[in-house]
């Protein structure tokens, strides 16, 4: 199967003709290859963006909300297709693509092709002055939106669709380890209307598509997710361009279980929070502190569910647990089990590669809990992105609060407790740009999403990304 870049509404091998093996990582195999695009294809999308935008930021609301709205029911008509090609480049559960990553790629459209007609922008009465102020959102231009591998359609289109949506033309990468499904988007826009140029996709390596996107001087803003060392190294490119800029980057993020709490609905949601999406998900809580009341019992309770989750083909619908991404990936979170044994951690469950039957070569791996006895080993100060996670018990809330903060990361955190005074006390003092107070990863497109330390700067969802692709422009009209 073969990838090509989408440009100007058409489908292109890169202009080199440099092309990059697609794994399948339930099975180990080469299944594709798709372009690794260079300066030459980036500057062929830019230039069919920057003719298309024109045209594109002066369509009415209504017409893009209407193209917007059309893309995100295709995506959902052709749900099957897209869940098999995200599962089978991935390596996640065919059950997770379906009910998570597909509808939630449709939700991105249609969520903004709502919001952009209800998005209004300020106006200010100068009273005593004789004056009207009046604030203008302009699109900024053409953009570009970078994602990452682990929830690929998803956080693709959750750039891209409030882009578009506020009258930008765009150039998007999808990451090279999973192409699939960007692609297919390619010919779902086409069908849905959206005009040839508003959106180009290329494919390739972050350090020559990639680099091609942050470096070209016209690109006016950055829309990245991916890790901190990637969103480091963009800002340092994009700084002295003035480029606007939100990233969305690593975390390491803290579960804070109090002896208080709806223990069942703990237990379950907590299994989630740890292992969807074999741990690779930014929000997963990979830190799992319990109050030394419960935690005799959390832990075994913990290890007795993590062992029944099915580590298995991606396709059968049985199977908990999938492929992890990359066998460079898997390498890199065994590292860090290796890591942890050295510092004393000890493997409560699992801990090793483990082999599907049929598909010896993919690139499995058991659940992981290990227990720390301090917060300042390896595996509780880096992120790892895998199913791996750490639990330790903790004796107070000051305690705790401590040990959730003391990290450099600072994305997401989740509260178990019915202590009303407790949960704002900690909501307002936790370090991280979302708290979950009795649940985890329950999202409204409304509100906004993002983290501050190492987890990156600035907001998405909502009128937060309506304004970050959009340039405020005040008017002050006397009379
Ligand atoms: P990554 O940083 O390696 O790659 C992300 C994207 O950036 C890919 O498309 C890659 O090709 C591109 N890239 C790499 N080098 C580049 C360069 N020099 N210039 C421009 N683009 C470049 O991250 P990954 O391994 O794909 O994803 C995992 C990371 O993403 C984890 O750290 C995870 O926490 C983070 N993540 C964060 C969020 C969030 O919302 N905060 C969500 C999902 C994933």
């Amino acid at each position: 199967m073969k990838i090509q870049n989408f440009i100007n509404g058409q489908f292109y091998d890169p202009i080199s003709n440099e092309w990059i093996d697609n794994y399948c990582p339930a099975s180990g195999e080469v299944y594709g290859k798709i372009p690794n695009a260079s300066k030459a294809d980036v500057e062929n999308a830019y230039i069919a963006a920057q003719s298309a935008f024109p045209s594109w930021s002066q369509t009415t609301l209504e017409e893009r909300s209407r193209i917007l709205i059309k893309i995100s029911e295709l995506l959902e008509a052709n749900l099957q297709q897209f869940a098999e090609a995200e599962s089978k480049d991935n390596g996640k559960p065919i059950s997770l693509a379906k009910s998570v990553d597909i509808p939630r790629a449709s939700s991105n459209f249609r969520f903004f092709g709502n919001a952009i007609t209800q998005f209004a922008s300020e106006s200010h009465d100068s009273i005593g002055q004789q004056a009207i102020n009046y604030t203008l959102r302009r699109p900024i231009g053409v953009v570009g939106c970078i994602s990452p591998w682990n929830l690929p359609l998803y956080l693709f289109t959750w750039k891209i669709a409030p882009a578009l949506a506020a009258g930008n033309c765009v150039v998007a990468k999808p990451s090279e380890v999973t192409p699939m499904t960007a692609c297919l988007l390619g010919n779902i826009c086409n069908e849905a209307g959206l005009p040839a140029g508003v959106l180009n996709i290329v494919h390739g390596l972050g350090s020559t598509t990639g680099q091609a996107i942050i470096e070209h001087p016209d690109i006016k803003a950055i829309s990245f997710t991916g890790g901190t060392k990637t969103g480091a190294h963009i800002a340092k490119i994009a700084a002295p361009m003035f480029k606007k800029l939100s990233l969305e980057l690593g975390g390491k993020n803290p579960n804070l279980i109090f002896a208080d709490c709806d223990y069942k609905d703990m237990l379950k949601t907590t299994v989630r929070s740890s292992f969807a999406n074999q741990g690779q998900i930014c929000l997963c809580g990979s830190r799992i502190f319990v109050e030394s009341s419960i935690y005799d019992t959390f832990k075994a309770d913990f290890i007795a569910q993590v062992k029944q989750l099915k580590v298995g083909h991606p396709s059968e619908t049985s199977t908990d647990i999938g492929a992890l991404v990359s066998e460079p990936h898997l390498d890199k979170v065994l590292q860090y089990i290796n890591t942890a044994k050295q510092e004393h951690g000890k493997i409560l469950c699992g801990g090793h590669r483990t082999i599907v039957k049929g598909y010896e070569n993919g690139y499995y791996l058991e659940p992981t809990v290990i227990e720390v006895d301090t917060n300042d080993c390896t595996i509780n100060q880096e992120e790892i992105f895998g199913p791996v996670v750490s639990i330790m018990p903790f004796n107070t809330e000051d305690e705790v609060l401590q040990m959730a903060n003391m990290v450099k990361y600072g994305l997401s955190a989740s509260i178990w407790t019915n202590d009303l005074k407790r949960t704002i006390r900690l909501s307002n003092q936790l370090q991280t740009g979302i708290v979950w107070v009795n649940t985890w990863m329950m999202r409204d497109l409304r509100t906004p999403f993002g983290g501050i330390k190492a987890s990156g700067i600035g907001r998405e969802g909502g009128f937060e990304a309506l304004r970050f692709f959009t340039e405020p422009k005040n008017v002050c009209i006397k009379y």
